[in-house]
């Protein structure tokens, strides 16, 4: 026991004011913040999110010649929209439908030509959620493929698991079987690895995508490091 004064913090409980320790008051309230910290991302039925429903077709940013988004000289377009709503989310203000501005066809051709210079490997999808943005990607992917046959490679991020994707819509399954490589899975906080190559979390895979449509079952990028 100390004699010791403890600062007084004044409270009013139902109209009575009365006086009590400040501590008395942070021990009330670290439950809550450690109940925040545990909420988990948002877990969908199966085509309950629509990109036919809720993309605005647009864009949170372009990023031209990146080596951070994948294997190589990479381009990166990064779409609007997300509702896995991941605690830690590396790009919250992308979770917005309406964020950033127009997917238009003059950005398309400039994408277009930056990917044709010799040392650009392919583009990368991310966000936000290409496969709520299917409308736009699936252009794009597309045209890509129409310009550039399997010469450039296309690799997609998203929330979606490998498994939550074989029960979707028709538009994500047609995404899925045009590209070349995918980081599947939310970004859980509590398994975060900054040390992990080109994801935040353990949990996410990089999925070989052609491999594992031929195999029926989920196949791991070759060149997986770590
Ligand atoms: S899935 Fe990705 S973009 Fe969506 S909330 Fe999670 S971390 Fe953010």
């Amino acid at each position: 026991m100390t004699n010791e004064k403890r600062p007084l913090v004044r409270i009013s409980i139902g109209g009575d004011t009365t006086f009590v320790e400040q501590v008395q008051i942070k021990e009330k309230r670290s439950p809550q913040k450690k109940s925040k910290n545990r909420r988990l991302p948002k877990d969908p039925k199966p085509k309950e999110w629509l990109a036919k429903e809720l993309s605005q077709l647009r864009i949170a940013d372009y990023k031209p010649f990146n080596f951070v988004d994948g294997e190589g000289v990479r381009c990166s377009l990064y779409v609007s929209g997300c509702k896995f709503a991941c605690p830690g989310c590396y790009n919250k203000a992308a979770q917005s439908f309406s964020y950033g501005f127009e997917y238009t066809k003059e950005l398309e051709d400039q994408i277009i030509a930056d990917l044709g210079k010799d040392y650009v490997q392919g583009l990368t999808l991310l966000g936000g959620e290409p496969f709520l943005n299917t409308q736009v990607c699936l252009q794009l992917v597309d045209r890509i493929r129409a310009e550039y046959g399997t010469t450039k490679d296309i690799w997609s991020w998203t929330g979606y698991t490998w498994d939550e994707l074989q029960l979707e819509s028709a538009d994500k399954l047609e995404l899925l079987s045009k590209i070349d490589i995918l980081v599947d899975g939310r970004f859980l906080e509590a398994k975060k690895d900054l040390t992990l190559q080109f994801r935040g979390s353990s949990n996410q895979r990089i999925i070989d995508v052609q491999k594992s449509l031929r195999q029926n079952k989920v196949v791991i990028w070759e060149k997986l490091s770590k």
